[in-house]
């Protein structure tokens, strides 16, 4: 994919962003992979190849480790508001491409990980929303052992998606809550 870098540049490097260090930028920018085989919306994930932190990548700046995520929303958008997250449109945690990322709150947060299937990765975080969680993923366990409530079944019970359900069931989410 020629030139796709070069216009991610052109566009990061005309806007003036609160984090606009040429540095960042150039350790940003050396290293990231374009990924196809990983795309939202037509365009290919651009993946940062440094190091990472439950999957997201982490840059050193200004004394302290950032998600790459976060710098590059802000080097276009600016300062990310109050209580916001950064959260990616493609489900890929590397993912630093800007078109790919949008901000929430910890609801979309929450909700965007639960969508895709990654509640595990914020698990035990002392927040209201979690706390019915793990008793319901323990309750759809038991339904699907009895053997008699399909995963669509048990999506509507619970009010989730057969494939939220049935990962759940099969204990290929929520790894960390005991049964
Ligand atoms: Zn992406």
């Amino acid at each position: 994919m020629p030139g796709l870098m070069g216009k991610l540049l052109l566009t990061w490097s005309s806007v003036p962003g609160t984090l606009g260090a040429v540095s960042l930028l150039t350790r940003l920018f050396g290293k990231t992979v374009v990924n196809p085989e990983h795309q939202y919306d037509g365009l290919a994930c651009v993946e940062w190849a440094g190091c990472t932190s439950e999957g997201y990548g982490q840059i050193w700046f200004q004394g302290k480790m950032v998600g790459t995520h976060r710098v590059a929303w802000e080097v276009v958008h600016g300062d990310i508001p109050k209580g916001l997250w950064v959260l990616h449109h493609c489900d890929n945690p590397p993912c630093l491409r800007t078109e790919h990322l949008f901000v929430g709150d910890q609801f979309d947060n929450m909700q965007d990980r639960s969508e895709k299937d990654c509640v595990n990765v914020a698990w035990g975080e002392a927040l209201p929303a979690h706390k019915l969680a793990p008793e319901l993923v323990r309750n759809i366990r038991k339904d699907y052992e009895s053997g008699l409530v399909s995963y669509k079944g048990l999506g509507k019970k619970y009010g989730v998606s057969a494939s939220t359900a049935g990962k759940a069931a099969k204990g290929l989410s929520w790894r960390r809550i005991p049964s």
